[in-house]
This record gives structure tokens, C-alpha cells and sequence, in this order.
């Protein structure tokens, strides 16, 4: 029987509320014998380490995601540092730069004050948004400082922002995966190009992702991980409903499909460098 590893997956969103134990009896049937739960905020983390130790091959990273980064206290970095010494806690992330997810510059933000609704001029939409971004940038460097630091992996977070990540990824000296790989070949050279890993979701799968499969046709076999990012973008046939952790298998097929190699030989080659890549034995 193949073994796959689920790379990246929110087992602790409240999506799997009511049923995780049935999602974590179907990944194992479907050959994913090791999932990845991945941090997104300090409670995330707390959450996600709470469900390695309830089952034995689950894993968990601590991290705060740049979206969430106003939810937590300027002293994150300290608890994270502390929760990153849990044995099952096997990464630093996700965090990185989100800059599909700003304050729209079109519409005015109408903001309540002490003296009423006032609007934001464009102006100040802009201040905002380089003040949100320059706060995503600190507490992403921050956690790239605590991963060299402590000498663990970084799982990455980009959208819409690759110049922006790499300049900051290239001053540290830390082993990285861009997951969910979004980018087409001039993106994935970069990334190689540092040292990096690529892992990809249920995108490779979507009629409009021609790029992200150009892609994964040509990442050399070592740089290679398959993820789902469960509960979101699951593969086709499943694409908009929940995903969940079994669906990895719909994405390797894919992805090997593209490389002409059997579905057995690229889950060997991705379980091999999340194994690797992870310090998962
Ligand atoms: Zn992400
Ligand atoms: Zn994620």
C-alpha cells in the first residue's frame, strides 16, 4: 500500500467540528497514514498541538498567518517559541505576506469614530494598507528569525506578494516550503533557486491553473510536497465543497499524471521529502 503525507491541513477549523474523527479514519484509508496540522494564530497553534497529541500520526506547526495578525499581543513571537518545543510540533508557520486580502482602494472604508462615520479618503486607504503590509512583514521576519533559530522548517504563505516574500526570505537562513504553490515556472525558479520546496494543493487540479501545473511538470523530484489546505480548495471532482485530508491522493494523481510517472512512484518521491523536509521518521 502507498503512504502519503498530508503537508498542510486546518484540522482544528471549526468545519471538522463535528466529525474529525471520521475525516482523520478516511485519510488513513486512503493511504495518508501522516497529516500535517498547520498553525494560523496563537490558539490555532494551541489547538493543532492539542490534536497531535490525541492522535499519534498527526502532526502540528505553530505560526501566526498574516491575515490573522491583528488578533494577537506584540509578545506572539515568545509563545510561539514556547509551544514550537512540543516534540510533534514539526514547523515554524504558516506566515509570509497576504496582499490579496488588503482594504479594497475603490470602495471608501467607512470608519466608526467617537464623532460618527467618517470615510477614508483614498489617501488614507493607502496609509492603511502600507502600515498592514509593513505588519505583516515584521511578523513574518520574526518568525523567520525564530525558525533559523531554532533550527526548524518554515511553511510559507504568499498571495499576491512573491517579490515582497522572497526579499525577505533570501536574509534569512531557514529551509522553506512555499505551500499552495500558486506561481507559474519564472516563480518556481526563484524558489528553487534559494534552496526552497514547493508543495502543492488542489489547484493543480482546476481547469484554470495551467501555470501551477506547468509547474509541477518540471520541479525536480527532491523539491516536491502534495498538500490539501482542508477545509479549502478541494481537488476536482470535489472543487467547492469541504476538503479533507483523503483528497491529497486526487492531487498526486493529478500531478503525476502531468509527469508521466505512476501514482505510486511520485507518492513514494512526496512522502519521501515531507519525511525529509519535516524530520518525520
Ligand atoms: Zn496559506
Ligand atoms: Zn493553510
Amino acid at each position: 500500500m502507498h503512504s502519503l503525507i498530508d503537508t498542510h491541513c486546518h484540522l482544528d477549523f471549526p468545519e471538522f467540528a463535528d466529525d474529525l474523527d471520521a475525516v482523520i479514519k478516511r485519510a488513513f484509508a486512503a493511504g495518508v497514514d501522516r497529516i500535517i496540522t498547520i498553525g494560523t494564530s496563537l490558539g490555532s497553534s494551541r489547538a493543532g498541538i492539542e490534536l497531535a497529541s490525541r492522535y499519534p500520526n498527526v502532526y502540528a506547526t505553530v505560526g501566526l498567518h498574516p491575515t490573522s495578525i491583528g488578533e494577537n499581543t506584540p509578545e506572539f513571537i515568545g509563545e510561539l517559541k514556547e509551544l514550537a518545543q512540543h516534540p510533534k510540533v514539526v514547523a515554524i508557520g504558516e506566515c509570509g505576506l497576504d496582499f490579496y486580502r488588503l482594504p479594497d482602494d475603490d470602495k471608501p472604508d467607512l470608519v466608526e469614530t467617537a464623532f460618527g462615520s467618517i470615510t477614508l479618503s483614498g489617501i488614507e486607504t493607502e496609509l492603511r494598507i502600507d502600515s498592514l503590509k509593513a505588519a505583516q512583514a515584521a511578523a513574518f521576519e520574526q518568525q523567520l528569525e525564530l525558525a533559523a533559530q531554532l533550527e526548524k522548517p518554515v511553511v510559507i504563505h504568499q498571495r499576491d506578494s512573491w517579490n515582497e516574500t522572497f526579499d525577505l526570505l533570501k536574509q534569512y537562513s531557514v529551509k522553506a516550503v512555499l505551500h499552495c504553490f500558486t506561481g507559474g515556472l519564472a516563480e518556481l525558479s526563484e524558489v528553487l533557486a534559494l534552496g526552497h520546496h514547493v508543495s502543492f494543493s488542489g489547484i493543480a487540479t482546476f481547469k484554470n491553473a495551467a501555470d501551477v501545473r506547468a509547474a509541477a511538470r518540471v520541479v525536480p523530484a527532491d523539491r516536491v510536497m502534495v498538500e490539501t489546505d482542508a477545509p479549502y480548495l478541494a481537488p476536482v471532482p470535489h472543487r467547492g465543497k469541504r476538503c479533507e485530508p483523503a483528497y491529497v491522493r486526487l492531487t498526486t494523481e493529478a500531478i503525476a499524471k502531468e509527469r508521466g510517472v505512476s501514482f505510486e512512484s511520485l507518492a513514494r518521491t512526496t512522502t519521501a521529502n515531507a519525511e525529509r523536509f519535516f524530520g518525520l521518521r
